[in-house]
């Protein structure tokens, strides 16, 4: 620390305008230690804030709440519409629910934003050059959380993608590249294998895409696009993805640029923003005084710019770089080669606060002024395809694995047209034509379809279930058959 005068300046940074209300949660294990550090610098700072503090978590869940949240933290949610929080823990365990995706689906929290940037040569990185902002969907995909156990052998993990949730997420991406100045937008999908769920974010991508002629586009499937996101992160700027695909490499992205202590995200919906690190409470770490208060610090500067105090926003983030560049490092980033000081949670959040009003001299120096940006996201009415039943799959558990004995038992059946076309196990077709080589289990689609094609009332399909029922034969669920505006809504099997 060098500017005396720039310090003293800034350690009497007046607390002027009108106060925000922002929820405030401690969580578990290193939450409560990166929060403290959080909450130091966000006061001296002078952030214009009224913080309202919550209990959240492991205490919540082991109290017989499976959510980790009650009525009080959800009425203030409510209240402020804004919350900082700390990773929590979730109890190992049936019966408990993530309280992190419960509380994005809940609030509607869309938009998951992580920037992952390199902080060469101050934190060592094979990556010297890295600035991706990974925008995440949020809300759908396997994290439905909707799962069945449908055989001895199977269980289910039900992926639903929206048109209108990717449409959200995709403008979200186009956005943000826009309001701040970002040149290209990737989109990686898994579209080769899942046709309809991917393909519709791909294709999603595509059509919105059109709308942003100045930005340059791209697709890449989730495999490649994950090894070159690891080997040369510099090709990428925003990248939008599903669910779980930005769950995992927005964790990667982060991991490479030195440690994953350093990313924020913003978690952003129509009336709702949470903010918190991307890692979680590192048990390993909790109560040592070790973990690295940036991800925490950085997201609540994101914060900051979204509530419209961009001023605080740039006086925290431009100390903490500052503070970066000058080597004063905790435990994750400190390497001699590059390190001046090795410092615990408390004192790297000390640190900050004496250079707060201080400009970095290496790194460019950040700038909020353009303050918040708002998009004003639209999305596509729905217009109702036609819609027509033609057929439907039966999922059955049962436990001869002799596709061909099955076969025989539901060839006789033919309700109204309706007729036994494929048996799938596993999704690749073991009936007709199967090869003997194909590992079965006690988990069979049987599709029957009206070869004419002509739509059937779903009367037909109970009057199939029943004689399949008659058969004895253990129905696990159905699903529909149905063309919408003529093309099929429904994939042709591995194999067929
Ligand atoms: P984790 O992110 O907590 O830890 C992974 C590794 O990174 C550990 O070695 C840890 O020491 C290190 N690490 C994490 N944060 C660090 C920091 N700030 N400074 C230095 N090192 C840091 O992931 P995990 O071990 O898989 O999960 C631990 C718990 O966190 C679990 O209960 C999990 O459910 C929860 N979790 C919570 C959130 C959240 O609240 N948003 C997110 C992920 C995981």
């Amino acid at each position: 620390m060098t500017n005396t005068a720039e310090q003293s300046a800034t350690m009497h940074a007046p607390v002027t305008g009108k106060k925000t209300g922002v929820t405030v949660a401690y969580g578990d294990g290193i939450g409560p230690e990166i929060m403290t550090a959080t909450m130091k610098v966000l006061k001296a700072a002078g952030a214009r804030i009224d913080f309202e503090e919550i209990e959240i978590g492991e205490k919540v869940y082991l109290s017989g709440n499976t959510s980790g949240i009650g009525q009080e933290a959800w009425d203030s949610l409510r209240k402020t519409r804004v919350f900082l929080k700390a990773p929590i823990t979730t109890p190992q365990g049936g019966g408990y629910k993530s309280l992190n995706v419960t509380t994005r689906k809940v609030l509607g929290l869309y938009a998951n934003v992580r920037p992952c940037v390199s902080y060469h040569p101050y934190i060592q990185t094979k990556h010297p050059i890295m600035d991706v902002v990974i925008v995440r969907e949020n809300e759908e995909d396997l994290y439905a959380g909707i799962e069945h156990q449908q055989t001895d052998e199977v269980v289910q993990c039900l992926k639903l993608i929206s048109r209108p949730g990717t449409e959200k997420i995709i403008r979200y991406a186009f956005e943000y590249a826009r309001a701040y100045g970002r040149k290209k937008v990737t989109c990686f999908s898994k579209d080769n294998i899942m046709k309809m769920t991917d393909g519709l974010f791909h294709k999603t991508f595509d059509t919105i895409g059109q709308e942003y002629p100045e930005i340059e586009k791209e697709h890449y499937i989730v495999d490649i696009g994950a090894a070159r996101l690891a080997e040369t992160p510099e090709i990428f700027d925003v990248i939008v993805m599903p669910n779980l695909y930005g769950d995992i490499l927005s964790d990667v992205a982060a991991q490479i640029t030195g440690s994953v202590g350093l990313a924020g995200s913003a978690n952003i919906g129509e009336g709702f923003a949470m903010f918190e690190a991307i890692h979680g409470s590192a048990p390993d770490l909790a109560g040592k005084n070790k973990a690295n208060p940036s991800g925490l610090l950085l997201a609540a500067v994101q914060m900051l710019v979204h509530i419209g105090q961009a001023d605080v926003a740039e006086r925290i983030h431009n100390a903490w770089l500052r503070t970066i560049e000058e080597g004063v490092h905790t435990g994750d980033i400190y390497k001699q080669s590059v390190s001046e000081s090795l410092v615990g949670t408390q004192e790297f959040a000390d640190a900050v606060i004496e250079r707060l009003g201080t400009a970095p001299q290496k790194f460019q120096a950040v700038d909020y002024s353009n303050g918040t940006a708002t998009f004003n996201i639209k999305i596509t009415p729905t217009v109702p395809a036609v819609k027509e039943l033609i057929g439907v799959d039966v999922f059955l558990h049962h436990n001869d694995r002799d596709p061909n004995a099955l076969a025989a038992m539901l060839t006789d059946l033919n309700e109204s047209g309706l007729k036994l076309s494929m048996i799938t196990n596993r999704g690749t077709k073991v009936w007709p034509d199967g090869f003997p080589e194909t590992f079965c289990t006690d988990h069979w689609r049987c599709r029957f379809t009206n070869e004419s094609k002509k739509g059937i009332s779903y009367q037909v399909v109970v009057d199939l279930l029943q004689k399949i029922h008659l058969k004895r034969l253990d129905i696990i669920k159905t699903e529909n058959l149905c063309l919408f505006d003529g093309k099929p809504g429904y994939t042709a099997a591995q194999g067929q």
